[in-house]
């Protein structure tokens, strides 16, 4: 089956009790016992399996030519119980991309993870970093990041699975600004792909879920199992309902959302109160070429830096009127956010810089609007 098909059929049924197209969503706790001591499906209780969960999981196993597919209560649960499964005969070294989602840069700061782990970040793009980093000491995983958010930093995701491979290092690539839609990790050799399915998968920005898809079986996925069904960072069945309803329009609103911002990016790299704009569909992005080749698409998200400070970036970002001043990205709304202000002291995005998250108004009132809040400055 082709992607779109996959879609909208892996992981449905029609009920067989009502001829509903559509899954019931399974809210029950727990389930009977049966007399041979055995439950139906397996199911005993919704923590460690549910039904809308195990159709949301089918799904996106098939969506990325997966083994199997986890989900969890967010990406942040799913990018927690990654790093908590490396099972023990791998080095406790993790060797991340400096310029990264920051929501790990603070799990790494402000919580135990950052102690119990020994943690390198370094510039992914640069190919002699990572090998003096994964040849320094022995390292347990290599995190990808690409697109990177919000810079827009793009990996080459086969050199570097093949260097981390060298050494008997997993990796991991947060899939979620590219989507499964325009970039397939797991044939491009990774170990893992993750996912903030509250993003583009999702769709709507009415979902909080996240989830690993793994390329085959191993120890690592059966502690991801164990980590989900005995730690309980779960997803509630309707939240799962709701991302498998976003999935049937994934393509559909990929393809529409990479369409506007490839105009977006076009409209204010000729502005004159524009410096410099980072999308991966810009002939003159660093990676261009790489984006090319390792995705069939370059995705909705961007980012700007204006002429000016922080100062001059705020009041655009206050200015604009139907775009939305919040943080997130991949919805059907458009957002615009300073990540700069957001992150404070920890941040390494330029004072100047401004994310947009593209979203699916008509390209004409996105550019109206951005034109509008930079003549502002
Ligand atoms: N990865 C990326 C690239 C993200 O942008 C985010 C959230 O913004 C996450 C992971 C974390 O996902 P969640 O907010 O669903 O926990």
């Amino acid at each position: 089956m082709h992607f779109e098909t996959k879609a909208i059929h892996v992981g449905r049924s029609v009920d067989p009790n009502t001829g509903a197209v559509t899954a019931p969503i399974h809210l029950s706790s727990t389930y009977e016992r049966q007399g041979d001591g055995g439950y139906i499906n397996e199911t005993m209780y919704s923590r460690s399996k549910n039904p809308n969960r195990r159709f949301l999981e089918e799904c996106l196993t098939a969506l990325e030519n997966g083994y199997d597919a986890i989900a969890f209560s967010s990406g942040m649960a799913a990018i927690t119980a990654v790093i908590e499964s490396l099972p023990k005969k791998y080095p406790k070294r993790i060797v991340l991309p400096n310029e990264m989602y920051f929501g790990v840069k603070l799990l790494i700061e402000k919580t135990d993870i950052g102690q119990r782990f020994d943690i390198v970040t370094i510039d992914m793009t640069d190919g002699e970093a990572l090998k003096t980093a994964i040849n320094e000491k022995p390292t347990g995983i290599v995190w990808i990041e690409s697109p990177s958010n919000p810079q827009i930093n793009i990996t080459d995701i086969k050199k570097v699975v093949s260097l981390a491979q060298g050494v008997g290092a997993i990796t991991v690539v947060d899939n979620t600004t590219a989507s499964p839609v325009f970039q397939q990790p797991l044939d491009l050799g990774a170990d893992f792909s993750l996912h903030s399915v509250t993003k583009y998968i999702g769709g709507h920005s009415d979902v909080l879920l996240g989830a690993v898809i793994a390329k085959e079986s191993s120890e690592m996925l059966e502690n991801m199992r164990l980590h989900q069904a005995n730690k309980g960072g779960v997803p509630s069945p309707f939240e799962c309902w709701l991302a498998l309803r976003g999935i049937e329009t994934l393509s559909l609103r990929v393809h529409a959302h990479a369409k506007n911002a490839l105009d977006v990016a076009l409209f204010l790299e000729s502005h004159n109160k524009v410096k410099a704009v980072h999308y991966p569909g810009l002939n003159n992005h660093p990676s261009h070429d790489i984006a090319k080749g390792q995705m069939s698409g370059f995705g909705g998200l961007l980012s700007f830096e204006v002429e000016g400070g922080a100062d001059d970036a705020l009041k655009v970002a206050n200015s604009v009127e139907m775009i939305v001043q919040a943080t997130s990205l991949g919805s059907t709304h458009s957002y615009i956010e300073h990540r700069a202000s957001v992150e404070k002291e920890l941040t390494i995005s330029p004072e100047n810089l401004l994310r947009l998250s593209v979203g699916l108004e008509n390209v004409e009132d996105i550019k109206a609007d951005l034109n509008q809040a930079l003549e502002q400055i």
